[in-house]
């Protein structure tokens, strides 16, 4: 298995996986999509107004994601449910049940466990989301918490990534950057926006930005069979990254610093032209476009480059 990073690992275990009925969308999207109940095939469970069941899946590990020096257990208990409602977010769904599970250090379980509950449930409040289950283990390891949270479509169905066409047109819902200071802590995830864009315009594809626009577009325009272009000035950066920084470094971090938990969306021409009306209302930004052909690009100041995929990966022997 030569494989040498998670994608690589992660297309390995997507080459053996079963796909058809239950599963809509597998392996490969933010969350997968599977039939509801009482379909019997996926051609059923995706006529008009059914919904059908989402169920995404996310790890945070001491020592890797964060350490307990420099992040407090509430806020770590926060983001471990927040990063799966983004992925839920990012399919157009509403959360419903989490299922969440513990190895704790056998030194201050305890009160690890109390605080992570304690920054966990407010936002499980917010959101509408069941506490439905887990597991619960103490080790001599470090602190590892596994959040699985399920959601449902709306009638209209899931948002996919690999819905994009040539002549979309891409748009984020924030700017990007610098969030590695604080705002992968607080970020609101964008639930209740993607439903209401997924109410109101013809949505080709969308996922969350969790590992950076310049790693995260790439599997997007994968996904799609497309290329994706990206506007170098059009790229909104967010005041957590220094002002006094140079341009170039400035849009470095915008497309590489990752945990944004922004959208990433591609919209048709037609919906595009609506939503230009109300980008400001709507808090969106148009960054770019989706062509014919494969791989990403950086246009800068009318001349194209690759994107160079500099944000997050896992990387092993
Ligand atoms: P995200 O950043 O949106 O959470 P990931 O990059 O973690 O997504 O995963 C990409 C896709 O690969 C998802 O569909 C996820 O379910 C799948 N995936 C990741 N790890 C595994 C694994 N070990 N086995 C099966 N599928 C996996
Ligand atoms: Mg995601």
């Amino acid at each position: 298995m030569p494989c040498r990073d998670e994608f690589e690992l992660i297309d390995w275990i997507r080459q053996r996986a079963q796909v058809g009925h239950p599963v809509i969308a597998g392996i490969g999207d933010d969350a997968a999509v599977l039939a509801g109940p009482g379909a019997r095939t996926v051609g059923e469970s995706q006529s008009a107004g059914r919904e059908n069941l989402l169920v995404t899946t996310d790890m945070l590990i001491e020592g890797w994601h964060f350490t307990l020096e420099t992040a407090t257990p509430e806020q770590i208990g926060r983001k471990a449910l927040a990063v799966n409602l983004s992925d839920i977010a990012a399919m157009a769904g509403r959360p419903t049940a989490a299922f969440i599970s513990l190895a704790l250090p056998k030194r201050h379980g305890r009160r690890l466990a109390e605080g992570l509950y304690g920054g966990l449930e407010p936002l499980a409040r917010e959101f509408g989301v069941t506490l439905a289950g887990g597991d619960t283990n103490s080790w001599d390891g470090p602190l590892v918490v596994n959040v699985t949270l399920l959601g449902e479509t709306s009638g209209r169905g899931a948002v996919l990534r690999s819905g994009a066409r040539p002549g979309d047109r891409l748009y984020c819902t924030g700017p990007l950057g610098g969030s590695r200071a604080e705002r992968q802590f607080s970020f609101l995830p964008r639930v209740e926006l993607a439903l209401r864009l997924h109410r109101e315009f013809e949505l080709h594809a969308m996922m969350d930005l969790s590992d950076g626009l310049a790693s995260d577009l790439p599997h997007l325009a994968r996904e799609s069979g497309v290329a994706g272009i990206v506007r170098a000035e059009a790229v909104p950066i967010h005041a957590d990254v220094s002002p006094d920084l140079p341009a170039p470094e400035r849009l470095h971090h915008a497309l590489s610093d990752g945990e944004d938990f922004e959208l990433l969306i591609a919209v048709g021409p037609e919906a595009s032209r609506d939503i230009e009306e109300r980008a400001a209302e709507l808090s969106l930004h148009w960054i770019g476009q989706v062509e014919p052909g494969e791989g990403c690009f950086l246009e800068v100041a009318g001349t194209r480059q690759p994107l160079e995929a500099t944000g997050w990966t896992h990387r092993f022997e």
